[in-house]
């Protein structure tokens, strides 16, 4: 018998165990602690449900061809369609993919979106790729995907590297094989071929209807406080401008280039023609400028993180000087550095519930493309605010009657969700 031969099945790890769906899962375990579920739907939830690996040709400008390892890891359908977006970069893996996926199912169970997690990607480096190229790879790895993907069973959406014309690709390509347009098939479209107006200011300006709501039940008056804000893209850029618009004093952003402070507060129109005339801020006249590690530890009342992930840790978190922080981007606040702010009784609102606006949007124009009607931005924003405030709501009592921190309470609230859709539909056969 071979060495191969000996290795028992058990030993051998799952394909999609890595780091990070380890942290997943670890995140998982200690929420299920507290939610009370049915062993066997508890079960069923630390596995993706389907993880497709395709390999994807692409012929160069130069006449060659290159192989991409590309990605689909659908996570729950129990509550419908899964529901996520679709990244190309160089880091892109099945245990990636299944990680985020999994995060994309507690975040749409949390809102209450009729939709599970899913996640995909190619791994391939977009920065050296023509826009030739990335059009017949984006059409190629849909093409792959076709068993997996559809309006009723998988609806993928732009990530990392990712935007308006990949998703117009992607619809172009499912479109021409079922013989009519499907634009349900992918959210985060451009406009003209039904994206929904308000999708990409929903992820920013939801962050700030958290914080008001947050504001609300904490007795604070959002219009008096002082905020820091890291990230000046789609997410940071538009928070700034919904708090600023709500009164509050804008004392720090930043962007890659560094930050711009001003104790007296900064002027949200000035900075965005700065940064739409200047692509940064780093020559922002007038004002103090800050690293983006010393912006983090200003005296301020709200610290908004819309940049990266990992920004607060076990080393810069004792000296951070807010009274509230908020998770505009995905994992912003390390393990540690959670349990250092909770120690120090500083609030953090969670990204699972916090920068939800965007899938939330996503499905409205998911709703809009299949009832074929379109809602204005004023309707869209009223809708999203119903939705944010009433997961915020569940979210706020449930930590406040089970003595949890928010981000605890929230996997708790969306972990629940599905185990009870599993525990009524049970399994097939
Ligand atoms: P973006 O690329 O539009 O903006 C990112 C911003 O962060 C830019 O201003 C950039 O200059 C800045 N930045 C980059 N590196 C930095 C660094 N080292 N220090 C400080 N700032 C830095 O991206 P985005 O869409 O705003 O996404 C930001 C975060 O929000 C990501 O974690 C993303 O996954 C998450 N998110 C985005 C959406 C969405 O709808 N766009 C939805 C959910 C979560």
């Amino acid at each position: 018998m071979s060495r191969i031969d000996e290795i028992s099945l058990e030993e051998q790890p799952l394909e999609w165990d890595t780091h990070l769906f380890r942290t997943a899962v670890a995140q998982y375990e200690e929420a299920l602690t507290h939610a009370d579920v049915d062993a066997g739907a508890a079960e069923r939830m630390r596995y993706p449900e389907t993880a497709v690996m395709v390999s994807v040709p692409v012929r160069r400008d130069d006449g060659t061809w290159t192989v991409f390892p590309g990605y689909r890891v659908l996570h729950s359908s129990v509550l419908g369609p899964t529901k996520g977006g679709i990244r190309y970069d160089p880091h892109v893996s099945l245990g990636e993919c299944a990680a985020l996926a999994m995060w994309m199912t507690w975040k749409c169970a949390l809102l209450r979106l009729p939709y599970g997690g899913a996640k995909g990607g190619v791994r391939c480096d977009p920065r050296e790729m023509s826009r030739d190229e990335l059009q017949r790879l984006t059409r190629r790895y849909t093409i792959e995907l076709l068993p997996v993907i559809g309006p009723e069973k998988d609806i993928p959406a732009p990530d990392m590297a990712t935007n308006e014309q990949t998703m117009a690709w992607m619809m172009d390509t499912y479109s021409m094989q079922i013989g009519h347009a499907v634009p349900e098939v992918v959210t985060g479209k451009p406009i003209s071929i039904g994206g929904s107006v308000f999708r990409s200011e929903a992820t920013g300006a939801g962050v700030v209807m958290v914080v008001d709501r947050a504001c609300h039940r904490l007795g604070w008056d959002l219009a008096e406080q002082r905020c820091v804000v890291q990230g000046f893209g789609n997410v940071g850029g538009v928070a700034a401008r919904e708090l600023a618009g709500r009164g509050a004093k804008l004392l720090a952003v930043s962007d890659i280039s560094g930050g711009v402070y001003a104790p007296a507060g900064l002027d949200y129109d000035h900075l965005r023609k700065w940064v739409d005339d200047h692509g940064t801020l780093a020559e922002y006249p007038d004002v103090e400028h800050v690293s983006n590690s010393e912006l983090l530890e200003l005296p301020c009342d709200i610290l908004v993180l819309a940049a990266l992930e990992e920004q607060l840790t076990a080393e810069n978190t004792p000296r951070v000087q807010c009274r509230l922080v908020v998770e505009g981007a995905n994992g912003p606040t390390t393990i540690e550095a959670d349990e250092i702010l909770a120690e120090r009784g500083i609030p953090v609102l969670p990204d699972v519930l916090t920068n939800a606006g965007g899938v939330t949007v996503s499905y409205f124009e998911w709703v809009q493309d299949l009832g074929r009607l379109f809602w204005d931005r004023e309707e869209i924003r009223a809708r999203l605010a119903d939705k944010l405030s009433d997961a915020f709501d569940r979210v706020w009592n449930l930590a406040e009657q089970q003595r949890l921190s928010m981000r605890s309470a929230a996997l708790v609230g969306a972990i629940r969700e599905v185990a009870a859709a599993l525990d009524a539909r049970g399994i097939y056969p």
